[in-house]
């Protein structure tokens, strides 16, 4: 088996910064990514609160640059997705699809994937009008009437974006605040076309080929409604990638690894880091300082484990 320093799995910011970091370092590298370097930075069209960017980059130049940095060091990629991780002191194993490789640690940068909403024709219209990528399927729906649910910071981009598209977005939150940041508030409710529908909650998307309406209800005062529409685009938060964490692993309520300051988690060696990791703010800036803490951090574990 191929046996390695530090092994890095995911390509999303976080990766990318952990790889480098253990690389400048001088540890030996394997490095999986399933797809693509970038993670969901590629699904945001423009990001305007990444430090050295004022006026604001788009989302696959920022990974493109990224990327750069890596470039001229000597690793091993694998386009592979992780099934399974053994934990041993100084000698973890990773079971991938088409091999596996051992590691003196790991840093997890698996990142989290969007949460489904869960409701009847969500599942039945998926990618017939069913969508949780704006920048992935908006143009699907230029002129026409969509609604987006949630009320973070996704939610309020995506609507943003979709606005420039579509011919009217609904934003459908279940609360009368939104969760997102002032800023993005801002410009929702100066948006022409967007029209905020607040205490409402979506109970079942109609429709039988494609998406043809939404039915809602207000928590507040038990209306039900109806909207007719040609898209949902769904933004209710995200869940850790951890299928292939080991159980001992520590975890929070929701499912994302816990460590500590320095990105260790429970067990010895390994380290996480990105959207993964339990934490508040989930930046592409807190993504890269993450990468980098663990990413040292699994060199100086590598080095003493008697591997570096
Ligand atoms: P989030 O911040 O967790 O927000 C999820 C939203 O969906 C909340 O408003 C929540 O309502 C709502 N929601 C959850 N479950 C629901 C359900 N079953 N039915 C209806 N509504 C539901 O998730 P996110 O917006 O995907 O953002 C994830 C992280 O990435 C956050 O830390 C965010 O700040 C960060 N992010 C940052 C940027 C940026 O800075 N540019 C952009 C995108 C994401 P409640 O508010 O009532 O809980």
């Amino acid at each position: 088996m191929q046996t390695y320093d530090v092994l890095v799995i995911g390509g999303g910011p976080a990766g990318m910064t952990a790889a480098l970091y253990a690389l400048r370092a001088g540890a030996s590298l394997a490095w999986v990514e399933k797809f693509a370097p970038g993670g969901q930075v590629l699904n945001t069209e423009w990001i305007d609160n990444y430090m050295g960017y004022p006026e604001g980059v788009q989302g696959f130049e920022l990974v493109d640059q990224m990327a750069k940095h890596l470039e001229g060091f000597s690793y091993d990629k694998y386009m592979d997705e992780v099934r399974s991780l053994e934990p041993e002191y100084g000698k973890n194993v990773a079971h991938m699809e088409k091999t596996s490789i051992q590691a003196a640690s790991v840093v997890i940068c698996s990142g989290a994937e969007y949460r489904q909403l869960g409701v009847p024709g969500e599942q039945e219209l998926s990618g017939k009008g069913v969508s949780y990528c704006a920048l992935c399927d908006g143009q699907f729906f230029r002129g026409q009437d969509v609604a987006c649910i949630g009320g973070g910071n996704t939610a309020l981009e995506e609507s943003l974006y979709l606005s420039k598209l579509a011919n009217k977005v609904y934003l459908i939150h279940r609360r009368d605040a939104f969760r997102g940041d002032r800023i993005y508030q801002d410009k929702v409710l100066s948006a022409p076309n967007i029209e905020v529908v607040y205490d409402t909650v979506a109970t079942r998307i109609l429709g039988e080929q494609e998406v043809e309406g939404l039915d809602l209800t207000n928590v507040k005062t038990d209306v039900s409604s109806k909207l007719d529409l040609q898209g949902v685009f769904i933004f209710v938060g995200l869940n850790p990638i951890v299928s292939f964490v080991p159980e001992q692993m520590e975890r929070d309520e929701a499912g994302f690894i816990v460590t500590d300051a320095e990105m260790r988690t429970n067990l010895p060696g390994v380290f996480a880091a990105g959207d993964v990791r339990s934490k508040i703010c989930r930046q592409i800036t807190t993504a890269v300082g993450d990468g980098a803490t663990a990413g040292y951090g699994a060199f100086l574990f590598a080095e003493e484990a008697g591997h570096a």
